[in-house]
């Protein structure tokens, strides 16, 4: 600094101080650094639940529905300290409910017209968003139609364009990777400044094999931790302020998972704030129990650097706003411009439910008329029922819900077989089910569909994700891995223990849990599971599944099988032993769910009934086996003699019953 310079510094701080009274001239001695408070709400994971509505119960549901988000934001935005706050969509938008499928697919999007999902965020004043994994189900066209008519940008850095060059440097982004915008905002003296907000966003790099069919040869999918480095420097060089990681990828102890990466990627420098997502969780976690299930790695131990309290991970403000608009996910941030930088001071996270408010009557009016027409076609009728099916019970006996989908997969690969793949046709076709309904979303999240008619409802109350059926060839050897897999799904119980033990390992999600029928075995949860939830094996020396067999013989390793699944599992979604890499003898574009639907049409009237393929190995003692489901099951107890009902909640509205394993 020349002199001239530091003359003109005293004497404009001279006068400025001359302005000031004199008790406060004493104590600041420069002006106090502007501060500034800024509330990031996060939405996330919606899947089309657009109002607070429920399609397979088809009766009002007040824990979703972004229509009541709306109310949340509106009322976070009028009290934002300074008002000052950012909106934001983390993604899975498009696909979940059947009003997504209907756009989709039945009424498919025209072009200039506005999918309904997008009508609504066009009236909530959004910032930016980005895309989840869901977003790629129905092809990389049909996203384009939906995000060209939204009123606000979207971002990823992770998806490129597959150039097939073979030259990773050379790599375009098919999506903006970020953004830099000007936000103007009041400090706290009430004068306006203009904050640099950076905004990247990141999407599952897995999404290439989950949706392998319409991903393949036009896109690749880069790890999101690495996208993160390459990018986030430069945005600090273009002039960021502060950052926002928008990262569709949710928290996993496992450090060695590349889907969920938030842990790694509060690390990265530079990163300001994350809003994160896919996991469906909410983060602040709101009781233990979640807490526990959200941040244990696969060994029990908490992972250091998670401040549930504020909401911070490694220091890094996060949030996760759940599911299907049911929460608002806030942070507030404290910024301070010291030296010329914005500074991150102070942070709180916090997660609003939607329950108790009332949706939004603009955002009600803009999505009624699909609403109207979805609820039409999902009342479709397809079929009957000659009894209720529900999946109260499908984690712990061989259930009816899971059945009727493995018979209508097996009826479609036996058919497709014979006529495309002949050569196949003396293999042994296996089918694999799973409850996806089974309580991840919440304690209203099951099947029940009472006998009588089955509507296009009732198949989406059966099979729940717009996945397509695809059909591999495997070994003995591999059936049985996968079915060790799928026993992570318990907690180890010991027969001897008599204080109350909780059978269903929370932290497993229930889609994972994969039934293969056309085989029958027997599951020990004496043993320790040999996998855990991310696939890795923890112990290499157990086995849980006993007399495994195949038409009355123990099954033999080297025999081929041809297992019938979706296009998830096929391409290594869940991390499977031995499944990703295997021949494809059904590659299909057909989805589980119509097949499902084609499936009832035809047989007219189901029976529906399980074969008991699976149960647990018998276990001797008095051990107090307990798990949690809707309290609703209990109506249905008098066909199950093994599980009692204890009249008991959790924390989180599930009803506790004991099942009894002697
Ligand atoms: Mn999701
Ligand atoms: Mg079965």
């Amino acid at each position: 600094m020349n002199n001239n310079h530091k003359k003109f510094v005293s004497f404009s701080l001279a006068l400025s101080l001359l302005s000031l009274p004199v008790a406060e001239n004493a104590l600041a001695k420069k002006p106090a650094p502007a501060k500034v408070n800024l509330r990031i709400m996060e939405t996330t994971d919606v899947h089309t639940n657009l109002l607070n509505f429920d399609y397979y119960k088809n009766v009002a549901s007040e824990k979703v529905g972004l229509a009541k988000t709306a109310t949340l934001i509106k009322q976070a935005r009028e009290e934002s300290r300074g008002k000052n706050s950012i909106l934001v969509d983390n993604g899975d938008l498009i696909q979940g409910t059947p009003l997504g499928t209907f756009k989709a697919k039945i009424e498919p999007l025209k072009e200039g017209e506005v999918h309904p999902a997008i009508a609504a965020m066009n009236l909530m004043g959004y910032d930016m968003a980005t895309l989840g994994n869901h977003e790629f189900n129905y092809g990389l066209e049909y996203l384009d139609e939906v995000y060209d008519d939204a009123n606000f940008p979207y971002i990823n850095a992770n998806v490129y364009v597959d150039d097939h060059d073979n030259n990773p440097k050379n790599d375009k982004n098919k999506y903006t990777p970020y953004k830099i915008v000007n936000k103007k905002v009041k400090d706290e003296s009430g004068k306006t400044k203009v904050i640099k907000i950076g905004y990247i966003g990141f999407v599952p790099p897995q999404i290439n094999e989950w949706d392998k069919s319409n991903l393949d040869g036009k896109v690749v999918t880069k790890n999101i931790v690495d996208s993160a480095q390459k990018f986030i420097p430069r945005m600090k060089k273009e002039g960021a302020d502060i950052i926002i990681a928008q990262a569709h990828s949710g928290f996993n102890g496992n450090l060695s998972n590349t889907e969920d990466v938030i842990y790694a990627l509060s690390k990265v420098k530079d990163i300001s704030a994350i809003t994160f997502s896919h996991t469906h969780k909410v983060f602040p976690a709101t009781d233990e129990k979640s807490l526990d299930a959200l941040f244990k790695d696969s060994t029990g131990k908490v992972l250091p650097g998670v401040d549930n309290e504020r909401g911070t991970i490694n220091g890094i403000p996060a949030v996760q706003a759940g599911y299907g608009g049911g929460s608002l996910g806030l942070i507030d941030l404290t910024l301070v411009k010291e030296k010329g930088k914005w500074k991150v001071t102070h942070s709180q996270s916090s997660v609003r439910n939607v329950e108790s408010v009332k949706a939004n009557e603009k955002v009600v009016k803009a999505i009624t008329k699909v609403h109207e027409k979805t609820i039409h076609y999902v009342n479709t009728p397809i079929g009957t029922t000659t009894d209720d099916i529900h999946s109260f019970f499908a984690l712990v006996q061989d259930d009816p819900s899971v059945q009727v989908v493995t018979n209508a997969q097996r009826w479609y690969a036996e058919k497709y077989i014979a006529l495309n793949k002949p050569e196949y046709k003396d293999l042994p076709i296996l089918s694999v089910g799973a409850p996806f309904k089974a309580g991840r979303n919440g304690v209203d999240e099951y099947t029940e569909i009472h006998k009588g008619d089955l509507t296009i409802r009732s198949a989406g109350d059966l099979y729940l994700y717009d996945n397509t059926l695809k059909a591999l060839k495997v070994k003995g050897s591999t059936v049985k891995e996968w079915l060790e897999m799928s026993a992570g799904k318990f907690n180890q119980i010991n027969p001897n223990k008599t204080e109350e033990q909780e059978l269903l390992n929370a932290g497993f999600p229930v889609y994972n849990f994969d039934v293969i029928d056309g085989v029958n075995y027997q599951i020990d949860i004496t043993q320790p599971a040999k996998y855990d939830k991310d696939g890795n094996v923890i112990n290499p020396g157990s086995s849980r599944i006993k007399n495994l067999s195949y038409n009355g013989q123990p099954i033999d390793p080297n025999q081929d099988f041809i297992v019938v699944t979706n296009n998830y599992r096929a391409g290594g979604g869940g991390n499977f032993p031995g499944i990703k890499g295997s021949e494809y003898v059904v590659d299909s574009a057909d989805e589980n769910r119509q097949i499902l639907m084609d499936y009832i049409s035809e047989v007219k009237e189901i029976t529906p009934t399980a074969d008991d393929n699976w149960s647990f190995a018998p276990i001797s003692g008095n051990a107090n086996v307990t798990f949690v489901s809707s309290p609703n099951g209990q109506n249905y107890l008098s066909e199950y003699g093994k599980i009692t009902y204890t009249n008991q909640l959790d924390v989180n509205g599930f009803g506790i019953y004991k099942i009894d394993l002697n």
